[in-house]
């Protein structure tokens, strides 16, 4: 049967994005994201990250440095009592890509590459997911994916998204009743 997933945005949702950050030195929790992230495995969410991240395209560092942070980060994760599930990252960018990397590709948000792939590796129901981005791009991946409920964690409303049903919050724990007590949940 399908499951139910949060899907969080990495840089700005789970950390402060300082930057194409890829040391765990400069990896700083954003508060609440623990709080929302064992509500959703309490829930019985599968809790999935979907970043970009065209610091690896662009010759900043590598998929070996992204991938040994994203253990370090997952390693958090599972000490806080809300284990990730899976951990989807895009690494290209359309016109500062070096190489392979440089293209445009259905992963990286605004497009819904990575939702998708993991709706079909994991057995997950997006209609009866929520996604939290900090970005327009993040909304709007969301809402192309079909996940029923988009939450920017934003100050203001980007002008992009003008007609585009969505929440907001500015704390990241003001997401925690959208995680619902295993109610069904209500479209945006
Ligand atoms: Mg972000």
């Amino acid at each position: 049967m399908p499951q139910r997933a949060v899907f969080l945005d990495r840089d700005g949702v789970i950390n402060f994005n300082h930057g194409y950050v890829h040391k765990i030195e400069n990896f700083d929790f954003i508060d609440g994201v623990f709080d929302v992230a064992r509500q959703a495995y309490g829930l019985g969410y599968k809790i999935v990250v979907i970043t970009n991240q065209a610091g690896i395209g662009r010759g900043y560092y590598s998929e070996e440095d992204f991938h040994r942070l994203s253990d370090w980060m997952c390693g958090v994760f599972a000490e806080a009592g809300a284990p990730i599930d899976r951990v989807y990252f895009s690494p290209f960018h359309p016109t500062a890509g070096i190489g392979r990397y440089k293209k445009e590709d259905f992963s990286r948000k605004p497009q819904p590459g990575m939702i998708v792939q993991a709706a079909q590796e994991l057995d997950l129901d997006l209609p009866n997911s929520i996604l939290i981005g900090d970005k327009a791009s993040d909304i709007q991946a969301g809402v192309a994916a079909d996940v029923g409920v988009n939450i920017l964690f934003a100050q203001e409303r980007p002008p992009e998204l003008d007609g585009v049903a969505y929440h907001s919050i500015t704390a990241l724990r003001e997401a925690l009743p959208f995680l619902g007590g295993g109610q069904p949940l209500l479209r945006a």
